[in-house]
């Protein structure tokens, strides 16, 4: 393996060395990425099959196709303690997780810097940065968790929603590993990822899991979700938004305030010394258990454009109490449907999830708004929140269980 390893890392080096940007830099960004990611998989496969000799136009899931194929590896018994290896690339975070039956052994999280002077996050920069990190995340995710890849049960990866070139990686990476090492595949929905956070055990130490069925609020920078779980895998989806999503209020809002990306955690911290009562925003009106943002988002904007209008230095002299009364106002309009559920389902075990769900204000809302309902609210420990790999391989731990392995021909998918 450390043999692979050092081959695959000399071929970054030849990806990434002078001779190889020139090579694609006349190449769209897309094309540029998707061309790396196919000669980064070929170069795996070549690593692994020894008898063949792919090139790179050629798919290698054609080849592994083929009837007379040999890769017919999905034959290991499953147990309670099965050891999984989770990859997550979904977005602009790259991390591998090991896991012995439910309990974290290592949970590596590279994030990305590269977007801060963006603004968000650029989808090229995050596809060819989790190229770079890949490698030695899922090596030291095995070196802490002192597995060998031959030991893996199985490798989980998420197969979406996400950036597509940024899935690809994953994807691309974990068809290697698993040709390479003849470990099965397990394709893990990234939302089932954020909600099953929730199940994640660490050694000697136990963290509270909710009971069955629950509702979970998924909170992230991509969705707003609320789900009734039934079981581990059966997710019933009760409400959505119907345009922006939780973390993108917050992360557009800070934009215009001039703050910077990833600015939910900004405004967290601001808020904490503002005064949630001193300005208020729209509230949508929407149906159901749906959720909206984008009225919240252009309502804040006009207001600062009014304001800034009559004294320029305002949002600076404002900054923590716009950020209190924004937080306050995401955090009633999702606590408002989540009561709403509550009345129409009856049910009483309350999670939270997704990156939103680290906010300090509705972690402290949600503790008491529960108390007043009679709910056991259930809130993620915060290196859980946002996208890692531990919450990836505890859903492959339960899709395992079921006998839920993926084929070698399975592609990323950017909706799910
Ligand atoms: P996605 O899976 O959609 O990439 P994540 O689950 O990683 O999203 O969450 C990222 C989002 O969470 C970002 O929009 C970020 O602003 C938001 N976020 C992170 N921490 C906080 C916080 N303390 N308060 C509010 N939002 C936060
Ligand atoms: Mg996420």
């Amino acid at each position: 393996m450390c043999c692979l390893i050092y081959q695959i890392l000399l071929h970054h080096r030849m990806l990434y060395g002078k001779k190889g940007h020139e090579r694609h830099q006349n190449q769209h960004p897309q094309h540029r990425t998707q061309y790396d990611c196919k000669l980064f998989y070929n170069f795996v496969a070549k690593l692994v099959c020894k008898t063949a000799t792919y090139k790179v136009s050629v798919s290698l899931e054609e080849k592994c196709l083929k009837p007379n194929n040999s890769f017919n590896f999905f034959k290991l018994p499953v147990t309670n303690n099965s050891i999984i290896l989770g990859i997550e690339s979904s977005c602009d975070d790259t991390s591998a997780a090991v896991i012995r039956g439910t309990e974290l052994l290592s949970n590596i999280i590279a994030n990305q810097s590269v977007h801060e002077a963006y603004g968000g996050v650029v989808p090229e920069l995050a596809s060819r940065a989790h190229q770079q990190n890949i490698i030695p995340v899922v090596h030291r995710a095995l070196t802490v968790a002192q597995v060998k890849p031959q030991e893996l049960s199985a490798i989980a990866f998420t197969r979406g929603p996400g950036l597509m070139g940024s899935l690809l990686v994953g994807v691309s990476f974990a068809k290697g590993l698993s040709l390479a090492t003849g470990v099965p595949l397990v394709e893990v929905n990234h939302l089932q990822g954020h909600v099953l956070s929730h199940f994640i055990d660490e050694p000697g130490k136990q963290l509270p899991h909710p009971k069955f069925p629950f509702l979970c609020l998924l909170a992230s920078g991509g969705h707003t979700q609320i789900l009734l779980v039934k079981a581990p895998l059966q997710h019933q989806l009760i409400g959505q938004t119907i345009d922006d999503a939780a973390g993108e209020a917050f992360d557009k809002c800070a934009k215009v305030m001039g703050l910077s990306y990833p600015g939910g955690p900004v405004i967290d911290k601001l808020a904490a010394r503002g005064n949630p009562d001193r300005f208020s925003f729209a509230k949508p009106q929407i149906l159901e258990l749906d959720y909206s943002f984008s009225g919240l988002k252009t309502s804040f904007l006009y207001f600062l454009r009014d304001e800034a209008a009559l004294n320029p230095s305002f949002i600076e002299e404002n900054k923590a109490d716009l950020c209190a009364s924004l937080q306050r106002t995401i955090v009633d309009i999702l606590i408002h449907k989540v009561d709403k559920a509550i009345k129409q389902t009856g049910v009483k075990e309350i999670a939270v999830a997704g990156g939103v769900s680290a906010n300090s204000g509705l972690r402290n809302e949600l503790k008491c708004w529960g108390k007043k309902r009679s709910c056991n609210v259930y809130l993620p420990e915060l290196r859980y929140t946002t996208d890692n790999a531990a919450m990836i391989a505890t859903a492959g731990h339960y899709l395992l269980q079921e006998g839920k392995t993926a084929p070698l021909d399975i592609a990323p998918l950017a909706r799910m």
